[in-house]
């Protein structure tokens, strides 16, 4: 196997810095792509906590003035994953979330961090850094959505160019005065280009530009076609879509492993099931929920956002907690969703509570001791958190859309007698379709043997990183086999 090398470009990678699925995957997947004789380096930017896990990176690139400040790109490896931090203490090294200023809201100026990140990009891309010439570069959602169009604007030849989209709801949209800060030639701003509705839109540039568009199942490939999911997006998506595909994700089925999981109190596979009531009686406690091994418990781990459905829940609390559930939420989101939240677990104490934080290793211990996880999206590129629940034997509670169709098999009669059925799915995603799903799971609960079965269905699913891997790999020897 022929040796190619990719620089990834994206704003967040595990464990150096993460607020969401983005940053799972631009954290395992060079890994698996290295079983594929694929090496991949990542571009992340240097915030305050990614320098201090690399301070002893070195220097490979410097740009003197990036937008208001001088710029080092700096390389090290941190556990096998081979970095390149995009060091500007002007834009990057600040307190906190790396979107968000203490007052929750944007930074003010996002629109230069993250187009000094593409551009950073952009110059590794054509080789900076002595020694690294990439033949693919992958570009993560809008944080790096201008690579391409750098390097589409800029001169030839250069590597191929690959957008994945993450999640469409998010798309770096800016007014058309930071056009003139980009460095982009004046054409470049157009509808062919970077110009998004007479903004500057970053996403929409990579869309428009990149060679190949991915996203993260196929069918939210297939949804975001369509105006109902496209936001804005679907005509040119649609313009492009003999060059857009869907690759599910995976899951690092190294950390999330309940045989060997150091978070959980007691390890199981599949052959013991049982122990996992030892988890559940934790987890009971660690929320202060009763310590009852019968009541059916639900777990979220999730944004509380409208996206997630996060208001679907807290609306049909009643019929989950009638049929005799629990309900333990891990985080946190929407200021009105939150208040929601606080005000039920209120209302039922011992029966709903919320932690309101990032919290990995209380994620580890919600799969590895809840009975159900609650996922009722309005939509979802992939979903990461019922890829986990396979893996631990967490039965998945889902909307049928984007990923969560892909990845979980309903558990109709017919299915169950097949020998699959690993969660129960419901459509469209409504308060009266959600609320006959808790039914449904209700009842399949009481029939421990069934629900038991539904677990083992669960935990044989592929969920890794493999498959995936190699469709990402076949992708860039052919994008590079073209480029050549
Ligand atoms: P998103 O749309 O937020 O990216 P995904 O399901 O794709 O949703 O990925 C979410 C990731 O973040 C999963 O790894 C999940 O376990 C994790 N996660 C979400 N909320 C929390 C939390 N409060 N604490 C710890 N991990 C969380």
């Amino acid at each position: 196997m022929s040796h190619l090398s990719v620089l990834a470009i994206a704003s967040e990678a595990f464990p150096l810095v993460k607020t969401g699925g983005l940053a799972d995957v631009v954290g395992a997947l060079p890994a698996a792509l290295r079983r594929e004789g694929v090496a991949v380096r990542t571009l992340i930017p240097g915030y305050r906590r990614v320098l201090a896990a690399t301070w002893d990176a070195t220097v490979v690139h410097t740009m003197p003035a990036l937008h208001g400040g001088a710029a080092r790109i700096r390389a090290s490896s941190v556990d096998g994953f081979d970095v390149l931090v995009l060091d500007a203490p002007h834009l990057f090294d600040r307190p906190g979330n790396p979107y968000l200023g203490p007052d929750r809201k944007a930074w003010p100026d996002n629109a230069q961090r993250f187009a000094a990140l593409a551009a950073a990009g952009a110059a590794l891309a054509r080789g900076a850094a002595a020694g690294f010439a990439p033949h693919v570069v992958h570009a993560h959602d809008w944080q790096a959505g201008l690579v391409p169009a750098y390097l589409h604007f800029g001169p030839a030849p250069r590597p191929a160019t690959v957008m994945t989209v993450h999640n469409l709801a998010f798309q770096g949209q800016y007014p058309r005065s930071v056009f003139a800060e980009l460095g982009l030639p004046p054409h470049a701003f157009g509808i062919d280009g970077v110009e998004y509705y007479g903004d500057v839109g970053y996403l929409k540039a990579g869309i428009a530009l990149a060679d190949c568009i991915t996203t993260v199942s196929p069918t939210y490939a297939a949804e975001i076609r369509s105006p109902d999911a496209g936001m804005g997006l679907d005509g040119l998506l649609r313009k492009r879509a003999d060059v857009l595909l869907g690759i599910r994700n995976g899951i690092d089925d190294d950390v999330w492993n309940p045989a060997s999981d150091p978070h959980i109190a007691v390890r199981y596979d599949a052959t013991c099931l049982e122990f996992r009531a030892q988890n559940k009686n934790a987890l009971q406690a660690r929320f202060g929920l009763a310590p009852d091994p019968d009541a059916l418990l639900f777990a979220i781990v999730s944004r509380l956002t409208w996206q997630k459905g996060s208001d679907l829940v807290l609306d049909t609390l009643p019929e989950l907690l009638h049929t005799g559930g629990q309900l333990a939420v891990l985080g946190s989101g929407d200021a009105e969703l939150e208040h929601r939240f606080a005000a039920a677990v209120k209302a039922h104490p011992g029966r709903v509570a919320i932690v309101r934080d990032l919290d990995e290793p209380l994620a580890h211990q919600m799969h590895g001791g809840a009975d159900a996880l609650l996922m009722p999206s309005r939509f979802e590129p992939c979903g990461l958190t019922q890829l986990i629940a396979l893996r631990y034997g967490v039965v998945p509670v889902v909307a049928r859309v984007g990923g969560l169709a892909d990845t979980i098999v309903d558990a109709s009669e017919m299915a169950l007698a097949a020998g699959a059925g690993t969660g129960i799915q419901f459509a469209p995603t409504t308060r009266e379709m959600l609320e006959a799903a808790l039914d449904r799971t209700a009842r399949l609960w009481r029939d421990r043997s069934v629900w038991h079965r539904i677990q083992r269905h669960a935990m044989r699913c592929d969920v890794g990183w493999r498959r995936p891997a190699r469709e990402y790999a076949t992708l860039f020897r052919q994008l590079a086999a073209r480029a050549a």
